[in-house]
């Protein structure tokens, strides 16, 4: 039985990936894009280093048809989840501590990351009962807070791929519409907020009318990013009845670099809160299908909230079987936003809507008041996954606001 299967740390030959408390221990092995200079590739963290995986195609120590030279992990997931799991067995060899053969691996300080993919749809779900539940008092009251569909179905809404970029793109604060006295006012938006996210990136294609099981949904899901899907408040308090989410998400949506492999969380899998009512059977799982995922959001340094994964009452499993049970086909490179995560309590929130109660009760950061995020403000999510003597991190998911553009 090899390390993985026992639950400890898998050791690697490259040392930083085995100090405690590192989030790119060999047993985590995330993808992305990345650059020194030069052409946008895939590569692979480890340690403080990555893995350069055109570089290793190129060299003959793995084999992926290519698709590692391009800018994006599209053409490599679309080989097939056989084809993921060939691969991290391959990666794992080759890292494993010992001697091996000459590695083109790149300082990750040294490095500029990409968008991982070329995000082809991006969906995002509701599915945190916390959260659904604060937010729908405050925009609706406490009696119809939580629509009485919630507990029976996934909701989302379909965004914008356009808007999805990358950890470390400064954000626009946007101008538009929000209520006055005497109808619309026009305007920089004033109640700018965060929404702490796990993203599922969808690695399989679907074809259209084609409907998916839970276990099957689960199997196309290629990893998850960090996703902090910026929010225009006022804006979307004007804007949100009768159609939902519209300009107030279009702003932009931040992911992280790094895509952390459902093969890495594997061993973190646990159960969901208890179920009101029993789903129909196109949503009902076979097995327990969240994460036992530490989450949390910080803003200018400070570490504003923490909550888990396992809060949400739907897995991004079935939230991608929903999704397409109507007949909506799936594409590789689709996004999938869980909705924000928050726990029953004030510092486990993972918006400041719900944080400040709607902007009632301010927080303070750095010895500065805040009800929502001013200019100059960096908000920044992080996530991890404790295993035995080793952690599963996601990296850094950031964006800093700059001033409107009146
Ligand atoms: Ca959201």
């Amino acid at each position: 039985m090899g390390n993985e299967e026992a639950g400890g740390l898998i050791r690697s030959r490259i040392a930083s990936a085995n100090a405690p408390g590192c989030e790119f221990p060999l047993n985590n092995l995330p993808y992305g894009v990345f650059s020194v200079g030069d052409a946008p590739r895939c590569g692979v963290a480890i340690g403080d280093m990555i893995l350069d995986l055109a570089a290793c195609e190129a060299g003959g120590l793995v084999e992926a048809g290519g698709t590692f030279a391009a800018p994006e992990l599209n053409g490599f997931m679309a080989r097939r989840p056989a084809e993921w799991a060939r691969m991290r067995a391959a990666l794992t060899a080759l890292l494993a501590e010992g001697e091996g053969p000459a590695l083109p691996l790149v300082p990750m300080a040294a490095a500029r990351l990409h968008l991982p993919i070329r995000v082809s749809e991006f969906t995002d779900f509701y599915a945190s009962r916390h959260h659904a539940f604060n937010v729908g008092c405050l925009f609706r009251g406490p009696e119809n807070a939580l629509p009485p569909q919630w507990t029976h179905m996934p909701i989302g809404y379909n965004g914008r791929a356009s808007s999805v970029v990358v950890s470390g793109t400064p954000i626009r604060r946007p101008m538009g519409q929000v209520r006055g006295e005497d109808g619309p006012v026009w305007g920089p938006c004033r109640r700018l907020d965060l929404e702490l996210e796990l993203g599922a990136i969808v690695g399989s294609d679907s074809r259209m009318g084609q409907r998916l099981g839970v276990d099957q949904a689960e199997e196309m899901i290629f990893g998850y990013v960090l996703l902090n899907d910026w929010s225009a408040r006022d804006i979307q308090a004007w804007e949100y009845q009768p159609l939902g989410p519209f300009q107030s998400k279009a702003l932009g949506t931040t992911i992280s670099p790094w895509i952390v492999t459902r093969a890495a969380l594997e061993p973190f899998r646990c159960a969901g809160p208890e179920r009101t009512n029993p789903l129909l059977p196109y949503l009902r799982e076979t097995r327990p299908g969240l994460y036992d995922l530490t989450l949390g959001w910080t803003m200018n340094g400070q570490r504003m909230a923490q909550t888990n994964y396992n809060v949400m009452y739907y897995s991004s499993a079935q939230q991608l079987a929903h999704h397409a049970v109507s007949g909506c086909p799936m594409r590789v490179g689709d996004l999938l936003g869980s909705g924000t995560i928050s726990g029953p309590t004030r510092d486990q929130t993972g918006a400041l809507l719900e944080m400040t109660q709607g902007g009632r009760n301010p927080v303070e950061v750095n010895g500065e008041v805040r009800t929502f995020i001013e200019d100059g403000d960096e908000i920044g999510l992080f996530a991890h996954a404790a295993g035995d003597g080793y952690r599963i991190g996601f990296g850094p998911c950031t964006g800093t606001i700059l001033p409107a553009e009146e």
